[in-house]
């Protein structure tokens, strides 16, 4: 992997700020279920998000416009990060990130951004956390037409059974059909683990009959 440190301009208050990004990466091998990278893509989390050390805004790239009032990076919800408590700091990163991909009606960045949130958690053994951030993602899917997109329909499939939610997984993927025969396979390999009331990480190459380099 290689990285660099480039400065970037805050759309929000202009101050320029440096921040690492990674320029090369190869990754190898098959993703988890909810489709997180193998190592060593795995493990670069910390630079899927910025922070404006001047005004506290997160997102992608804070070259990024906020559509939204500036003043809402000063108000109770977006300190509070929502009412999600953690003192993980890449964790409030990627959630403050959601809230402003909310703001921008980016309801599948924002999904992806607690989704994020919840790989830092599950890192850290923070299970109470981890759930709290799919809760959110799955809070969205169901209010924004992003979950019409099969992509998004299977994902949440993980995030279901990831909560517990196993009899929800049984009853809405046993018979869905998928157009994509490695999603038709991957949400019945869902459907399988929720049978087994199986709440653990998974990978896409434990799907019977699905190879990966
Ligand atoms: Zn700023």
């Amino acid at each position: 992997m290689e990285t660099e440190i480039k400065e970037f301009r805050c759309s929000v208050c202009g101050i320029k700020s440096q921040h690492t990004i990674v320029t090369k990466i190869q990754a190898k091998g098959a993703p988890d279920m909810d489709l997180r990278p193998p190592e060593p893509h795995r493990s670069t989390m910390e630079y899927w998000v910025m922070e404006c050390p001047e005004c506290g805004y997160c997102n992608g790239s804070i070259e990024t416009p906020l559509d939204t009032d500036k003043s809402y990076l000063d108000g109770r919800e977006y300190k509070t990060l929502g009412g999600l408590e953690t003192g993980n700091p890449l964790v409030s990163k990627f959630v403050r990130k959601a809230l402003v991909c909310l703001k921008n009606r980016d309801y599948a960045e924002a999904i992806q951004s607690y989704l994020y949130g919840a790989w830092v958690c599950d890192d850290a053994e923070d299970t109470e956390t981890a759930k709290e951030c799919r809760t959110e993602a799955l809070s969205i899917m169901d209010n924004s037409t992003v979950i019409d997109d099969d992509n998004f329909y299977l994902l949440r499939a993980d995030l279901l059974r990831r909560n517990g939610q196993f009899e929800k997984v049984i009853s809405d993927y046993g018979e869905r059909f998928f157009k994509v025969p490695l999603m038709l396979l991957a949400s019945q390999y869902q459907v399988k683990l929720a049978g087994k009331k199986d709440d653990s990480v998974h990978k896409m190459s434990e799907i019977p009959s699905v190879k990966y380099e």
